[in-house]
């Protein structure tokens, strides 16, 4: 069978794909659309396409250029653990490693004739008489028996409202936008944020700017990052899978044990707190700045970051901390809520993504039209963290609550990636043609995360992006260790679906044997 199974699947870029009926429809190319080819691949399913808006492969990894972007989850836990291990260079991987690693995954697993470029998923709609995905492209249309999300949480730049932004008479990125030619030294630089892509950038901007001004709405929690560089012979030896295995299930394990802090247990809060508090005392000697930058909230609440050169930048003579939001802009003035302006040229915005509401949603529609963003009005909902009531043989992944603040995000996907697996050999062997997760069970699952969530940070330390502001629910992030998110989720278990056998008009039937 060809890639695809496509009756007119031209070529791999920039022809047409009119006509393209397959089983999987994979929508994205980063780590999870590219875990999730890479398994079909091995179990010999070829019927399958990933369909990608960009011209390249990596997903945020391709996105994020910016100078500094580094992973600060160690290598060796980011990675898949189907590959063979990778020759990683520091124990915190940069990310043209990472975009390295996810392109030659890409290659050697022979994933590139399933791979559409610059094809972007304008709308999906469930055809319930055919029992297919029927998906419009700006290539054309594709069919699909199953279809796979894969988008990602960090694909949508977050642009924060602020007045006159359009009218700013120098220039405005985005960190996910950044590209070589934005600065190029001497400029006055305004950078709006302190999360991972803020700490990660300063320092960088701080030696080529004239002068910078990090706009700090609110301080974050900083702790060493300690990266350095594998040795030689430590290099030879993770690249044995025995003891890139053995360090992989430790480095899991041992991060695991930070969700103790999340659930503000002592003392491991007080650990983490103490530990924070101290690299900010020992890092800036500024009694005025340390003040600023000591966080009024609850350690966890926010992403911990990870740095050894934040704190070290914002001592620097040329770089300004403004600790408060940036408001308005007006020419080439940026305004700050404290009421200070600063003259820039150029407006870094480290403002994160979209990520509690995906905008790929509001293309999807499931059984009787109805729109995945609207089922998710008050917030995304799921079973399991991957399939959703209404729509039928759609799986997502890294969606709802399939995040984690504190481990590896590829052991989430990973998790995922064999949840939906089971799911289609499920299929095959009952020869389904419909299978869609039952209201009580997404309603059930929905309960469960709630009461795992309550006596989390997330929802008693401050606000954040894991929580969505319209219903106050933790939707992001699995409010779990890593290694109880594959308790609940790494199996498929059919007992919550409903399913048709054969084409159109059957009833649905759930395995226990009603019919709806
Ligand atoms: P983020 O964590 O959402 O941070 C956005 C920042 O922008 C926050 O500090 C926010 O302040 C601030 N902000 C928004 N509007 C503002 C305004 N008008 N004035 C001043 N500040 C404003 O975004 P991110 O740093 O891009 O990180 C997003 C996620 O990407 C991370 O949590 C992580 O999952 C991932 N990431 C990971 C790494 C890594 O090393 N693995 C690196 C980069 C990113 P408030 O806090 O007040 O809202």
């Amino acid at each position: 069978m060809k890639p695809g199974n496509a009756s007119t699947v031209a070529d791999i870029d920039g022809a047409a794909i009119d006509g393209a009926d397959v089983d999987v429809a994979i929508v994205g190319a980063g780590f999870a659309g590219i875990g999730m080819a890479t398994q079909l691949r091995r179990r010999g399913r070829d019927s399958f396409v990933v369909l990608e808006r960009a011209d390249g492969v990596g997903g945020t990894w391709r996105d994020n250029v910016y100078p500094g972007i580094a992973c600060d989850i160690p290598a060796h836990l980011y990675s898949f653990s189907f590959r063979p291990p990778a020759d990683w260079a520091t124990r915190f991987p940069r990310g043209p490693e990472i975009r390295d690693y996810l392109q030659r995954t890409v290659d050697e697993e022979g994933l590139t004739p399933f791979i559409r470029l610059g094809c972007e998923l304008v709308d999906a709609r469930w055809d319930a008489q055919a029992a297919r995905w029927s998906l419009a492209t700006n290539r054309g249309p594709v069919r699909a028996r199953m279809l796979v999300l894969a988008v990602g949480r960090l694909s949508e730049p977050h642009i924060p409202e602020i007045d006159g932004l359009d009218g700013f008479s120098g220039t405005v990125v985005h960190t996910a936008q950044w590209h070589p030619g934005v600065v190029s030294g001497g400029e006055r630089i305004g950078v709006v944020g302190t999360g991972a892509s803020a700490v990660q950038i300063i320092p960088h901007l701080a030696e080529l700017a004239e002068e910078l001004v990090v706009f700090a709405r609110t301080p974050a929690y900083v702790v060493p990052r300690e990266d350095r560089e594998f040795s030689a012979e430590e290099r030879a030896r993770l690249l044995d899978a025995g003891n890139a295995r053995a360090l992989r299930e430790q480095l899991l394990l041992d991060a695991d044990r930070a969700f103790a802090q999340r659930l503000r247990l002592v003392p491991d809060i007080d650990e983490i707190r103490d530990l924070a508090l101290g690299h900010l005392a020992a890092q800036v000697s500024n009694p005025l700045l340390r003040q600023a930058l000591t966080p009024d909230y609850e350690i966890g609440c926010k992403r911990i970051l990870l740095s050894d050169d934040y704190f070290p930048a914002l001592e620097r003579p040329n770089v300004v901390y403004e600790p408060s939001a940036l408001t308005s802009v007006v020419e080439n003035k940026a305004c700050a809520a404290s009421g200070a302006t600063h003259d820039l040229d150029v407006l870094v915005l480290a403002t994160g993504f979209e990520a509690t509401r995906p905008p790929v949603a509001v293309r999807v529609r499931g059984r009787d039209g109805q729109v995945l963003d609207d089922h998710w009005s008050a917030g995304m909902v799921s079973y399991a963290s991957t399939t959703v009531a209404g729509f039928p043989n759609m799986f997502v992944l890294d969606g709802p609550n399939a995040a984690l603040g504190h481990n590896s995000a590829i052991y989430m996907i990973e998790t995922q990636l064999d949840y939906v697996l089971g799911a289609l050999d499920y299929v095959a062997e009952q020869s389904i043609s419909s299978i869609e997760v039952t209201a009580e069970a997404e309603a059930a699952y929905t309960a469960e995360i709630d009461e795992r969530s309550a006596p989390t940070v997330w929802l008693t330390g401050c606000n954040s992006w894991y929580v969505d502001s319209r219903s106050n629910r933790l939707t992001l992030l699995w409010p779990g260790t890593a290694v109880s998110f594959r308790e609940r989720n790494g199996t498929f278990d059919p007992a919550p679906y409903a399913v048709r056998h054969g084409e159109s008009g059957e009833p649905m039937a759930t395995p226990g044997g009603g019919a709806r």
